[in-house]
């Protein structure tokens, strides 16, 4: 069985730090994980350009004046794999790889996620 090893290590929520790429370095939250694609997107990373047209809007002209919505570039959180980007351990703020640990969690043990730092082994979870 192999199902426990494809099974996201991300969660939404999660600070993360890049470990490969251009954007080596940079930490952000997770604002998504998609665990079927194998991708996250991160909060003010590896944004890229959109261009948007400037168009009009429907329903405006009643008044007789045409409202236009502005166009420009925007910028959009593209997705980043999951293998270039690491959990942040709360406890000791360095990129960790995440374990797991059986941890009684109000009364019943339940499986959390931990800091696999050998100095450090505390819950990632927040
Ligand atoms: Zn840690």
């Amino acid at each position: 069985m192999t199902a426990a090893r494809s099974r996201i290590r991300i969660r939404k929520g999660d600070l993360v730090e890049v470990i490969a790429g251009k954007e080596k370095g940079k930490r952000g939250e997770v604002l998504k994980a998609d665990p079927r694609a194998q991708r996250v997107i991160v909060e003010n990373l590896n944004l890229s350009k959109k261009h948007k047209r400037p168009r009009p809007l429907r329903d405006s002209g009643r008044m007789g004046q045409q409202q236009i919505e502005p166009g420009g570039v925007i910028d959009i959180a593209a997705p980043i794999p999951i293998s270039n980007v690491m959990v942040v351990c709360p406890s000791c703020d360095r990129p960790t790889r995440v374990g797991h640990a059986i941890e009684e969690v109000k009364g019943a043990p339940a499986k959390v996620r931990v800091c696999t730092r050998s100095d450090c082994g505390k819950g990632v979870d927040r």
